[in-house]
């Protein structure tokens, strides 16, 4: 089968491997629908997270069940699935804790830019859907694996409540993701933090009210402006850099809550300027498992499109290209088709 391949940074190739087989009684193999380019794809691409040896690329996929172990009850051939990027059994404690990213048998999925996947943990990973989804759908589900439920749980980890006030800083797909939670999850006020007049156009359609184009001590300055000089209830950090954390703590009021899904690269909080601020601080690998079955009937009740955010979609064989686009932020997200 025909697979997505790193080699050194800005080396993406498209090569030639063994189809996944069953390796334990609790695996799923899958065929692809769909995969994407994620942003945190572009560590590896830009060679901040090192390559040290060629390796497969991609944690985001919808398809449907080819085949499954001899013990998975929950999924069978021929349905169509959702799972998210980090496997869970979804039975033990951290688990029914809702935080599936922690499962005790948590494994990343890191080859579903692929034309078929194995899938461990199948009953505890995959969300079938009612029925096979209209093909216009497919985006937006595809979206549920990774960027909109991690903007889904940025805005819970951030406390969103019906008539917050809201601020979401990094305008990828996460982000943009972000904005729509927020929305969906009752804020009364979205100011998504952008430069770019696409993004915010994006942004805008999602439900953000207003748009903020400073960053920095500007971008802070102009959050407090706009949220009467004490800042938002609830910041979505979905970047992962210092100066963006650094945004969300000191745009977020006293009593507040910073909701960090951008993995960070870099990032160190000074433990006074935390204590003094008041600040509510969670994040992490988003549970995404946890809101799978919500968000699915989410999509296929039309009542929300993530998968706007895929402004490009190519043939897996030009996957390198996927990644280019996104690098030189041509794209916001890119869908690959097997
Ligand atoms: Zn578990």
């Amino acid at each position: 089968m025909r697979a997505t391949i790193i080699h050194k940074p800005g080396d993406i190739r498209i090569e030639d491997v063994p189809e996944p087989k069953i390796l334990r009684p609790t695996d799923a193999i899958i065929r692809t629908a769909a995969t994407c380019v994620c942003g945190s794809d572009l560590w590896d691409y830009r060679g901040i997270n090192p390559v040290d040896e060629p390796h497969p690329m991609g944690h985001e996929y919808v398809g449907v069940v080819e085949e499954v172990g001899g013990e998975v009850t929950s999924v069978k051939p021929g349905q169509f699935v959702v799972g998210s990027f980090a496997t869970s059994d979804n039975t033990c404690p951290n688990c029914r804790n809702g935080y599936q990213s922690s499962c005790v048998h948590r494994e990343f999925m890191s080859t579903c830019q692929a034309e078929y996947i194995r899938v461990p943990t199948a009953d505890g990973t995959l969300v079938a859907t009612p029925d096979q989804p209209a093909d216009d759908l497919i985006p937006s589900l595809l979206t549920l694996s990774d960027v909109m439920g991690t903007g889904w749980y940025a805005a819970v980890a951030a406390e969103v409540q019906p008539g917050s006030t809201v601020v979401v800083v990094g305008d990828g797909a996460v982000g943009l993701s972000g904005v729509i939670a927020a929305k969906e999850l009752g804020a009364e006020r979205v100011i998504a933090m952008s430069r770019h007049a696409s993004r915010q156009k994006l942004a805008t359609e999602f439900g953000a009210t207003d748009i903020v184009t400073e960053r920095g001590d500007e971008g802070i300055a102009r959050v407090k402006e706009l949220t009467g000089g004490i800042g938002a209830d609830s910041v979505l950090e979905c970047v992962g850099t210092q100066e963006s954390m650094l945004q969300a703590l000191r745009s977020t009021r006293p009593g507040g809550n910073v909701g960090f899904v951008g993995v960070p690269h870099g990032v160190a909080i000074d433990g006074q300027e935390l204590f003094f601020s008041h600040v509510g601080l969670r994040g992490g690998p988003a549970p995404v498992r946890r809101f799978l079955p919500d968000l699915i009937d989410r999509v296929l009740d039309g009542r929300i499109d993530p998968g706007k955010v895929f402004d490009l979609t190519l043939p897996l064989d030009e996957v390198a290209e996927g990644y280019r686009a996104m690098d030189e932020r041509r794209a916001i997200k890119a869908l690959l088709r097997p």
